[in-house]
Formats: structure tokens, sequence, C-alpha cells
């Protein structure tokens, strides 16, 4: 099962990963993840099933 990351704030999927790596911050910080659509920032984007995105986007249209 494909397992996909979305926004918490708008569901979107089109989600960037921030990689910490080779910045100036202690080793063990989370990455940080970007929403492309509305611009939401944080280290905690929930992971759901693929199928699962397929119905909230069904219940928002
Ligand atoms: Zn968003």
């Amino acid at each position: 099962m494909v397992k996909i990351r979305i926004c918490p704030k708008c569901k979107s999927a089109s989600i960037r990963e921030e990689s910490t790596r080779g910045m100036n911050f202690i080793a063990g910080i989370q990455p940080l993840y970007i929403c492309k659509k509305c611009g939401y920032t944080g280290a905690i984007f929930p992971e759901i099933d693929e199928k699962e995105l397929y119905n909230i986007k069904n219940e928002k249209d």
C-alpha cells in the first residue's frame, strides 16, 4: 500500500521536504515539510494511504 504525506491544513499532497542536513542544526532534528499549495510548514504532516487521500478529495469537491 502506498503512503502519502499530506498537508494537515489543506489536505494537499503537494509536499516539499526541507532537509535540514548540511545546515547548522543539532543532529537528529526532524525534517520540515512545506505544503506547496498553502505554504503551511511543520514537522508533523500525517501519512495516509493513497486510497484515503482519494476519499478526502471526493468529500471536498
Ligand atoms: Zn496545505
